[in-house]
């Protein structure tokens, strides 16, 4: 018998906008209580891992706000050999992961296509397929993400940034174009991936109205994950310009009532308790639970690459994803959840699409 689906709080435009607004500490508390319960109804306990692996820094692209944007001199570019993927991969599976996410800057080239396809088909295969791999390398043509989809990739990541293509404009050179990127969230889906965006939340110029409607575009475009984050300037972006003096409590605030208001309205999709809110209050990640994330997403990339994966200023390069786990697994405790090893972490929103649905898109 088909199980029902959790029970969703019909939450209005007009509610959310007023709930991502400035409101009083009381009724922030109750929105992540509200939310913590949501979440534990719906994914319980558990708190799926994701380690990720910077593949490369390198990137075609020059987004306004990203520190390893194009036209930034001061990077220096790397690209990981296959190898130190690899051994990242393994050893990442020995300590209980089964899900790895490869990110990098977007690349096109013939070349970085291939190296991405090997690298999908050689993790599956030295894992017995027991390794989910998620991939976070941008826009590409279909032909390109129906490639690595056959090489067993399982998951897309491609944040939208915003759901709003006036804002989009204003973070974008004029050939970075929003509406491309919707439809290569379509063709990830028709596809068969299980597929995540997001976005960057208190971006300059960035409504309450403009973050209800991305949180309504999240739910509408039927995402499995949801991995966003807090915008952070890194002082050699054009838009750190306009980034303003918003203190970091308040970027963090946003950060967690955007997690919030999304577990409300996606009860069963995966939230990341992404890095972004780790580099605003040693507690961020927590506190990302604690608001109603239930996916962490520890950094495997080895010390020296990760330094130069730099796309906000003040992200934490300490972290390792092997030696921290213990002290991971502590502090995910002392919130009263427990991280999990061993499993997929696929979101119960996938799970039921699967099974239930024949999986086609909705459009937005
Ligand atoms: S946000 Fe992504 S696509 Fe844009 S410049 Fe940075 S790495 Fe490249």
């Amino acid at each position: 018998m088909k199980p029902d689906p959790a029970p969703e709080r019909p939450l209005s435009r007009e509610a959310i906008r007023e709930l991502l607004g400035p409101i009083p500490p009381e009724r922030v508390e109750l929105l992540f209580a509200e939310a913590r319960q949501v979440k534990r109804q719906t994914c319980g306990r558990k708190i799926f891992l994701r380690g990720i692996v910077e593949l490369s820094n390198c990137c075609e692209k020059d987004c306004f706000y990203c520190g390893i944007r194009r036209s930034n001199p001061d990077v220096a570019r790397y690209r990981m050999e296959e190898e130190e993927v690899i051994a990242a991969a393994r050893a990442s599976f020995r300590r209980g992961y089964r899900s790895i996410l490869l990110q990098s800057g977007e690349e096109k080239t013939p070349q970085a296509v291939d190296r991405v396809e090997r690298l999908t088909g050689r993790i599956k295969t030295e894992t017995d397929g027991r390794m989910r791999i998620v991939l976070s390398l941008g826009e590409q043509e279909p032909e390109t993400y129906r490639r690595w989809r056959a090489a067993g990739a399982d998951l897309y990541l491609l944040r939208i940034e915003t759901s709003s293509p006036r804002l989009y404009r204003s973070l974008h050179p004029r050939n970075h174009l929003h509406q491309r990127r919707l439809e290569c969230l379509h063709t990830l889906r028709e596809l068969g991936y299980q597929v995540g965006s997001g976005m960057l939340i208190g971006l300059p110029g960035q409504t309450p109205g403009d973050l209800a409607d991305d949180a309504l575009f999240l739910k509408e475009i039927d995402v499995d994950m949801i991995g966003m984050g807090p915008y952070i300037p890194h002082p050699r972006t054009p838009l750190a310009r306009q980034a303003g003096k918003v203190s970091p409590a308040e970027r963090l605030l946003r950060g967690l009532k955007m997690i919030a208001v999304c577990r409300i309205l996606m009860p069963e999709v995966n939230i990341a308790a992404t890095t972004a809110l780790g580099t605003l209050d040693p507690a961020g990640r927590e506190l990302g639970l604690a608001a109603g994330a239930n996916v962490v997403m520890p950094n495997l990339t080895p010390p020296d690459y990760r330094r130069e994966y730099n796309l906000y200023q003040g992200k934490p390069l300490e972290e390792d994803g092997i030696l921290g786990l213990e002290s991971l697994h502590r502090r995910i405790a002392a919130g009263g959840d427990e991280l999990v090893l061993d499993e997929w972490g696929d979101s119960l929103h996938f799970r039921r699409r699967i099974r239930y649905s024949n999986g086609k898109l909705k459009r937005p």
